[in-house]
């Protein structure tokens, strides 16, 4: 008998199965296509070797810098309140792991994916390479500076929590665009928040849900 790869073991394909009906279709996410998705790219690919039987759990896990991969619904809902669109282009802050630009990356044309951690952003750029992502670039850099290069986006999200909405990701947000991004209330507080750009530039608002993430980190300043 052949020895199993955990990561081609059975019960994760039902692991994950059973994920997208309790944790995501049983609570709010209603749209299709993220359902789909979240069904088919393999979480376990994304987390550290030691947990992947975890990959599944109703949490986000430790992916190592201090930092983790979101739990799935908060991916799913984030993801929903986005509204992608095939022929949409993407800014994901905050790379991490790179399953949430996975995610997007299945559902609109191009992502754009910044992060801080230079490790992190290595790792995940191979990962998505080795998972056969093309349509996914991964920058190391600062997301408070959004990525002007490709800019105007239709869809930009946060994966970490800023004490207020930083500028240039609203000024790198197309007309019509959607931005994702949690915000910090207090200490302890914060907000996931929908906004929106009009056609005539102004911006609506809307606060979705209490979250629970980490912080959007302002880099030391460089040297001179
Ligand atoms: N989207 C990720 C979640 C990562 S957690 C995933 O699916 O796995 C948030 C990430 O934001 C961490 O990797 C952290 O290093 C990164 N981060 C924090 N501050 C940042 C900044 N100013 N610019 C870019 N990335 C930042």
């Amino acid at each position: 008998m052949t020895a199993t790869h955990p990561r081609n073991s059975q019960p994760l394909a039902q692991y994950r199965q059973a994920m997208v009906r309790n944790q995501l279709a049983d609570r709010d996410i209603i749209d299709p296509a993220v359902l789909a998705v979240m069904g088919r790219i393999p979480r376990e690919r994304f987390v550290p070797d030691a947990l992947w039987e975890s990959a599944y759990d109703d949490s986000p896990l430790p992916i190592g810098h201090q930092q983790t991969i979101s739990q799935p619904y908060i991916v799913a809902l984030s993801t929903q309140l986005l509204r992608p669109r095939h022929t949409d282009r993407g800014l994901d802050i905050g790379t991490g792991s790179g399953y949430q630009a996975a995610v997007l990356a299945e559902l609109i044309e191009h992502v754009d994916s910044v992060e801080l951690v230079a490790p992190l952003a290595k790792q995940a750029a191979d990962r998505l390479e080795r998972l056969g992502y093309k349509n996914i670039s991964v920058h190391h850099g600062d997301g408070y500076q959004g990525w002007p290069e490709h800019a105007p986006y239709d869809v930009i999200i946060v994966a970490a929590a800023a004490p207020e909405i930083p500028r240039s990701l609203i000024d790198q947000l197309a007309i019509g665009g959607r931005l994702v991004i949690p915000v910090q209330r207090g200490h302890s507080q914060q907000q996931l928040l929908l906004i929106e750009k009009e056609p005539d530039g102004s911006l609506s608002t809307s606060e979705v849900a209490p979250v629970s993430f980490v912080p959007l980190v302002s880099p030391p300043p460089e040297s001179s």
